[in-house]
């Protein structure tokens, strides 16, 4: 797990312009960078992001989320599932970034997503989805973003990340 991430010049600011753009419905986008870098006042090696890959949310019915939700704690009203609550990233697409990324000798750090109706943790169908450790960002309704450290172990709660802001 990384000791923080940093964000590279205004990529936080484009990052947060992607994911809102398509409001009502969830943006998502993949996070190039390097993940190997050292900051004064830590000990830990962060994540540097450098690069905002734009996704199209390609979520639809049936498709790799399973449209219920996971958590017996939720009483509301279920809202139905579409794009503006639901996304997914097309797997055609991170290998095209995951290409791009090594002719530039950077990596796919994690993803990110926006909750355009809602706050920047995630929920439990984010949580219910992964399938291996690893950095998720979510931006809220509102603009803000949080940095999480998704575990592949759904009893374990994600950890938030402390967001470095580079200019
Ligand atoms: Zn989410």
């Amino acid at each position: 797990m990384p000791g923080f991430i940093q964000f590279d010049a205004d990529s936080l600011i484009v990052l947060t312009s992607t994911l809102l753009a398509p409001k009502p419905e969830e943006g998502c986008a993949l996070l190039i960078g390097d993940n190997n870098i050292m900051a004064s006042n830590y000990k830990t090696k962060g994540y540097q992001i450098k690069v905002i890959w734009p996704c199209c949310n390609i979520w639809e019915p049936g498709l790799l989320s399973p449209c219920r939700h996971q958590n017996s704690e939720v009483r509301a009203p279920q809202k139905t599932c579409s794009r503006e609550n639901r996304f997914a990233i097309d797997p055609r697409e991170q290998l095209l970034a995951q290409k791009w990324a090594r002719t530039k000798n950077l990596k796919i750090l994690g993803s990110a997503h926006s909750h355009p109706d809602g706050e920047a943790v995630p929920s439990p169908t984010d949580r219910a989805l992964i399938f291996t450790s690893g950095l998720m960002v979510i931006v809220s309704g509102i603009g803000s973003a949080q940095a999480w450290w998704m575990q592949k172990d759904q009893n374990q709660h994600p950890q938030e990340l402390i967001i470095l802001n580079c200019h």
